[in-house]
């Protein structure tokens, strides 16, 4: 659901609405009634650049999505849970079940880190083969031995440097999740109250 800012021409008020958006909003500045469609003018209306990608347009990238629910329903301190995508967008990720490839299940995600490095898919597929075993669903300890020691033992196999958990946490992880934290509680905001006032330049970040 795609948050956009509103202009009103005729007074320069500004709105924030989820798309699709039927009814009109009734401008609390002029009174005058705002028909909303995503066909307006782009002075009139604006995307705010929204954090969250789906999975298919997130290829070889470190992603993160929170453990249970989505970013809409997280609260700060839920677990969350990472991978790496390939360039099929498949992701690669470590959990009690062990590690897992999926090709499904990691929509409206955030991107922590992309890779750009050449033949980044047989890096990868050498990590999986020579490190796989450190990797096993009977050795997954959910605070000492989880998702996050897969990725930064990645980074420091593929010679990207070398990084504790905590070390990770800061470098790539809060602020990702600050944006999205913002943007989702933005979100239910405007779906639940309907179109809010804000500021000519809210650019939502
Ligand atoms: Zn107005």
């Amino acid at each position: 659901m795609p948050l956009v800012r509103i202009s009103h021409p005729k007074c320069s008020a500004n709105f924030l609405v989820n798309l699709p958006h039927s009814a009109d909003i009734l401008c609390t500045e002029c009174g005058f009634r705002i028909p909303v469609n995503d066909k307006m003018a782009p002075q009139v209306l604006t995307y705010l650049p929204c954090p969250l990608v789906c999975q298919a347009r997130s290829v070889r990238a470190v992603v993160i999505k929170p453990t249970n629910g989505s970013f809409s329903s997280y609260k700060c301190g839920d677990d969350l849970h990472v991978g790496i995508s390939d360039s099929s967008s498949a992701v690669y990720s470590f959990s009690g079940r062990g590690l897992l490839r999926e090709t499904s299940g990691w929509d409206a995600i955030l991107i922590l880190y992309r890779f750009k490095m050449d033949s980044f898919d047989k890096l990868l597929a050498m990590y999986i083969n020579s490190r796989g075993d450190r990797f096993t669903k009977n050795v997954y300890r959910e605070s000492s031995l989880n998702c996050f020691d897969f990725i930064v033992q990645f980074f420091s196999f593929a010679k990207l440097g070398q990084f504790s958990k905590e070390e990770f946490t800061n470098r790539y992880v809060v602020r990702a999740l600050q944006s999205a934290l913002r943007y989702s509680t933005l979100a239910e905001r405007v779906k639940t109250s309907g179109p809010i006032a804000c500021a000519r330049d809210f650019s939502g970040t």
